[in-house]
């Protein structure tokens, strides 16, 4: 049995990831990691009793949980989900942390070289060249949990890479990709989280609005693939059958079909990509009735400009780049930022934080603290 943690577990990929390992032999899962949906906890426990460690954000109630659970280690506090990732045994972990906060327990698990099950693009976003250089030395390995990077692995992993012309990275366009910039004033949180295809945790939610998503998407493709930028091609595709794929230098395609469902490109991730599922090969896009595909246009969702731009320079871009998207979209979440304004934030910050190559996890995080404080400023 594989002994495997989950960071994350309370969330959206958390707990689909918690309802595969429930029906799944192969795994023990001995540790987890929350934020703060602390009440949580003994049901997992009880539902997992393997579980030898537990980390959250709040101390309170911890020596309760203590008493409740006398042989499990507990951990609190920022650095607790990556104190349990360096402390706890295990072969594999899955990531499952929303932002920022999953860089640091990626970079544990790499550290150890070990097995990474990657839903936290933001590690990549923000510490790609980083992550990079660990696996290269420690001799770790991602798989991603990200749907249109597990279809695009799926669909690698049954051609050559000389035969490739373009990754096709498809987008839903979320819930307001027919309205011109000008018709955005007025939206409202609720609005912006109605996906009109995937049900998710509430920032991947707006990020997929702005389709800062896709931007992150593009930078995590690169990442993990080896490619460019303009080795990608983004198409709008409303129906989220397709969840991405590889057009070939003949002009046919290779393209992962199913219904947008998050438990199968983490069954693929969790089964080392072994588990291929859903690939279909069409000589032309047509040819798939059910789905329209249609070219994005980079003015009306500037946010995918910004990310290309800063996987170019690389850095401290990444850092400053998601710093002020997650400022900015927590502050549109309470109301104190128009929806519209978002780009704008994000622009404003890159231009005011000065480029640094460096990549060191200590100044990606306080590149990461700067861009925040900038981005708050633009509250009301
Ligand atoms: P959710 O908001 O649903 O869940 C986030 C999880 O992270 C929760 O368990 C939360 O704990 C925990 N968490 C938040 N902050 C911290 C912290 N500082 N330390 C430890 N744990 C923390 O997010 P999603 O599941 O939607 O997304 C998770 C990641 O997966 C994101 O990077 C997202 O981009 C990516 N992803 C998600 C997809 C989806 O379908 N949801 C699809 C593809 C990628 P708590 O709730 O207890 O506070
Ligand atoms: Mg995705």
């Amino acid at each position: 049995m594989r002994r495997l943690i989950l960071l994350g577990a309370t969330g959206s990929i958390g707990t689909q990831t918690l309802d595969l390992l429930e029906k799944d032999d192969a795994f023990s899962l001995v540790g987890i990691a929350i934020g703060h949906r602390k009440s949580a906890i003994p049901s997992l426990i009880k539902r997992f009793p393997s579980i030898e460690a537990v980390s959250l954000l709040d101390k309170d109630n911890i020596e309760e949980l203590q008493g409740l659970f006398p042989k499990v280690r507990f951990y609190f506090g920022e650095d607790g989900a990556s104190r349990l990732a360096n402390e706890t045994q295990y072969d594999e972990a899955v990531n499952a942390i929303v932002g920022f906060a999953g860089l640091l327990p990626s970079i544990e698990v790499l550290s150890k070289g070990k097995v990474l099950h990657l839903a936290n693009k933001e590690s990549l976003v923000v510490g790609g060249q980083l992550i990079g250089r660990l696996i290269k030395e420690k001799g770790g390995r991602i798989y991603p949990i990200d749907s249109e990077h597990a279809a695009i692995a799926k669909c690698l992993s049954s051609i050559d890479r000389k035969d490739i012309d373009k990754v096709i990275l498809t987008a839903s366009g979320g819930p307001f990709r027919l309205m011109s910039r000008m018709a955005l004033n007025g939206i409202t949180p609720a609005m912006a989280l109605a996906h009109p295809t995937w049900k998710m945790g509430n920032k991947i939610t707006i990020d997929s609005a702005t389709m800062m998503n896709k931007g992150f998407e593009v930078m995590e493709a690169c990442y993990l693939f080896d490619i460019e930028p303009e080795d990608i091609d983004i198409f709008i595709h409303p129906q989220s059958l397709v969840h991405s794929g590889i057009r070939l230098k003949d002009g046919s395609y290779i393209l992962d079909y199913g219904k947008a469902d998050m438990h199968g490109p983490i069954a693929y991730s969790l089964s080392h990509g072994e588990k291929i599922e859903g690939i279909r090969k069409v000589s032309s896009l047509d040819e798939l009735k059910d789905c329209d595909f249609m070219a994005y246009d980079p003015a009306r969702f500037p946010a995918v400009g910004l990310a290309i731009d800063s996987f170019k320079q690389k850095g401290n871009r990444g850092a400053a780049l998601n710093g002020a998207n997650e400022m900015a979209v927590s502050l549109f979440l309470e109301g104190k930022l128009p929806f519209k304004e978002i780009e704008k934030v994000l622009e404003e910050v890159l231009k005011k934080i000065p480029f640094d190559p460096a990549s060191t996890y200590p100044l990606l995080a306080s590149y990461d603290s700067l861009a925040r404080q900038e981005a708050k400023a633009f509250g009301n």
